[in-house]
């Protein structure tokens, strides 16, 4: 008999430390094991919370332990449990919270309707703020608005849409906008899912003869996945075969009656993967992504859960999913930044894969045209080298920009004439949205400057609004300088909304001007806009990184790299690896049909090396290069870095905090401190930010973490919060 359960609650502050007992009634005691979802009297308050381990006895005296409400029908497997709080340890995030990316999404709410035929939706998260306010006593919320952020919390990292937050909370859209304004909760709009589709994909079904370098991979990949765990990097150059290669490892897994996870950087940009697993596989495949609604989300993690889907595919947080004796995690693109969470804990997917797979005595398959160096020096390399069909990769020229006026190089102009001209295809990447970057007066020199953060705004015509970029502030487009009167105001720079409307002008009635960016993803969604991309008979897509993706278009016979520079300049170690796979990538989107095709690369740094590789196709030795680079200057993966944030509408009060942080640190044996450096201002908060590399990861987030939760519990700390990043992208 163990009656005493360890429980966590899912609520919970930084200061807060569980796991609590409670005391299980008999009618309980068989039902409730690890990984258990209770409901629990907890402060005066009901909270969820996770079961993390069962005792005979307890240390509290029997008048002091408290009986859960009720358990609720789904839980979690016990080794999730154990991985969830992995991750809680291993980012410095809180137990609570590592857990919640493992419990089933809109837990204890009732799988159930979903809402039919809308094509956009809100979607409704909680924020950090709101996390913290539901344990801060000095935050004022009545029941509803608890009861809200509480649904919000157990629904998971990707949000719920409004229609179901109204059905699980009854606080309606007005509610959650109070608490949008709060800084509580995030509402964002976005596009509902299609359904996968499951007709019309004979086409797909069909096995094509597989590459002697594909059958090679997958012997290989058989074998390792007889052996149980094992790491193994799938590196193949973009149209290579690499999805086939991925279908054909989960086919050995499930023969041997192993289930499968399919990590993808986004399904919206990478429909084709899960249309092709969903094609081979059917009804064994579940999809969990953020355009599914509550309802759905939860009955695809039930399906999974019980058994009767174990393929699972889906964005990062998919590594959580609950498949029983899992047999192979597939990492596809694992170069792109999407597998790092944004919020807290800030994990790394692929570093959780690595860990589920050592747990499970799994198979962790990562794949990439242009691996992280990372993955290169650790996993065991499978190489793809060539396209499927022996064609070869395009001609990649790049362009030198300086003493060149406006946005486009002559020889890009002309390129994407003929382009238009021949009724071909063109992809142009332009990492900067809106008109322009900024706006300034002529006469005085004014800048648009955003009220809340440190940063200028940023124009959009068609929406009639300079912009902030980092807070969402807007403002009306300035006709007067508010200083000096002057009408006179400058734009300057040119963003994808400016160069889509340019070449609208000089191509426009030729072929079609299409747009990719956060602005017409909003409005039009993803899918469509690369549907319509996809079924013209000839056009130019703009966009940012977005249109680098994995797409596979055929007819695309041009890719153009507009400020090179721009990923180049970024004060990052990663910044010449991160140009290096957008160029790289970006030339895998050209050139994949009989017709051939180029690329275009603009820079003023025409010798950076990242631009001499990939103008050679060369990953491999720029990865090589790499990582003889990081290690001369103990870069990671020789050293790890832990970025801590502090933040505060009080600058000194978030210096004061940053301060005491560095001073708990110390030094450690086997690195150094960088800091505290003031960031700039960010949604009205001032920011101050330290480093610490070490190449102990255990020893440095450990204490981190301590430091952290010294200084959290101190004076100094009031009004301040705190953000770690551990290894961040
Ligand atoms: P990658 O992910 O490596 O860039 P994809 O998996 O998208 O490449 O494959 C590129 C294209 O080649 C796809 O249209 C796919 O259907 C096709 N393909 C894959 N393997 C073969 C093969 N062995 N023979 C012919 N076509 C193939
Ligand atoms: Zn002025
Ligand atoms: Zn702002």
């Amino acid at each position: 008999m163990r009656p005493i359960a360890k429980v966590e609650p899912l609520t919970t502050a930084r200061a807060l430390r569980g796991p609590f007992d409670y005391r299980l009634p008999p009618e309980l005691l068989d039902s409730v094991g690890v990984g258990s979802v209770l409901l629990v009297p907890f402060a005066r308050r009901k909270v969820l919370g996770v079961v993390t381990a069962l005792a005979e006895t307890s240390d509290l005296p029997d008048d002091k332990l408290a009986e859960p409400i009720r358990a609720l029908d789904a839980g979690v497997p016990p080794r999730l449990v154990e991985l969830g709080l992995w991750v809680a340890e291993q980012y410095c995030s809180t137990p609570a919270r590592g857990l919640s990316l493992v419990t089933p999404p809109g837990t204890g709410t009732g799988a159930g309707a979903r809402v039919q035929g809308v094509r956009t939706e809100l979607v409704a998260r909680i924020s950090a703020d709101g996390l913290h306010a539901l344990t801060d006593s000095t935050t004022k919320l009545n029941d509803r608005q608890r009861r809200a952020l509480e649904a919000l919390l157990s629904s998971g990292e990707e949000g719920v849409a409004t229609a179901d937050a109204e059905r699980l909370t009854g606080a309606d859209t007005a509610a959650l906008r109070r608490l949008e304004r709060r800084g509580l909760v995030s509402l964002e709009p976005r596009e509902r899912r299609r359904a996968p589709v499951h007709e019309s994909v004979g086409a797909l079904v069909s096995r094509p003869e597989l590459t002697s370098a594909q059958r090679n991979a997958l012997s290989e990949i058989s074998t390792a996945l007889a052996h149980g765990h094992g790491e193994l990097l799938l590196h193949g150059v973009t149209g290579s075969g690499k999805t086939e290669v991925y279908l054909g490892a989960a086919e050995s897994a499930l023969a041997a009656g192993r289930g499968v996870i399919v990590m993808v950087p986004e399904i919206a940009l990478t429909p084709q993967v899960v249309t092709r697993f969903s094609a081979r596989f059917g009804e064994r495949v579940a999809v969990l992504h953020s355009q599914l609604s509550a309802g759905e989300r939860h009955d695809e993690w039930l399906r999974l859960s019980r058994g009767q889907a174990d393929i699972c595919v889906g964005p990062r947080s998919a590594v959580f999913a609950p498949i029983e004796r899992l047999g192979l995690l597939i990492v596809d693109e694992e170069h792109d930044a999407s597998y790092k969470q944004e919020g807290d804990p800030r994990y790394d997917a692929r570093e959780v894969a690595e860990q589920r797979a050592r747990l499970e005595g799994a198979l962790l398959l990562s794949g990439s045209a242009t691996p992280r160096a990372e993955s290169w020096s650790r996993y065991r390399r499978l190489t793809l080298p060539e396209r499927v069909d022996g064609r070869p990769l395009p001609a990649v020229e790049l362009l030198d920009m300086n003493g060149v006026a406006g946005a486009l190089h002559p020889q890009t102009s002309a390129a994407l004439a003929r382009v238009a001209a021949d009724g071909e295809k063109a992809i142009v990447l332009l990492n900067r949205r809106g008109w322009s970057n900024f706006v300034s007066c002529r006469d005085c020199g004014h800048t648009w400057i955003c009220p809340n953060c440190d940063v200028t705004l940023v124009l959009h015509m068609a929406r009639g609004v300079v912009s902030c970029h980092h807070c969402g502030h807007r403002e009306r487009v300035p006709d007067l300088c508010p200083e000096c009167e002057s009408s006179d105001v400058a734009r300057h720079g040119v963003g994808t909304e400016r160069l889509q409307n340019d070449l609208e002008q000089a191509l426009g009635g030729v072929t079609q001007i299409l747009r990719l960016d956060a602005d017409t993803a909003a409005r039009e969604g993803v899918t469509g806009v690369l549907a319509a991309f996809e079924t013209a008979d000839s056009g130019v897509l703009i966009g940012t990184q977005m249109v680098a993706k994995g797409h596979d278009f055929p007819d695309v016979t041009l890719g153009v790299v507009l400020d090179a520079d721009s990923t180049l300049r970024f004060p990052d170690f990663r910044a010449e690896e991160r140009t290096f796979a957008l160029v790289a990538q970006l030339a895998g989107r050209s050139g994949r049909g009989p017709r051939g095709g180029r690329v275009l690369v603009q820079t003023t740094a025409p010798e950076a090396r990242p631009l001499r590789f990939a103008e050679r196709h060369d990953a491999a030795g720029f990865v090589q290069e790499e990582l003889t680079r990081r290690q001369a200057f103990g870069y990671p993966p020789f050293s790890h870095i832990v970025k801590l944030q502090t933040a505060s509408p009080e600058y000194a009060a978030a210096m004061a905090a940053a301060e005491k942080l560095a001073e708990a640190i110390g030094t450690p044996a086997d690195g150094r401190v960088l800091g505290p450096t003031p960031l700039f201002k960010r949604k009205g908060l001032e920011r101050f930010q330290l480093e610490v590399k070490a190449v102990d990861r255990e020893a440095v987030v450990g204490s981190v973490r301590e430091a952290i939760e010294l200084v959290a519990r101190g004076a100094a700390a009031r009004g301040v919060k705190f953000s770690v990043d551990v290894d961040p992208q």
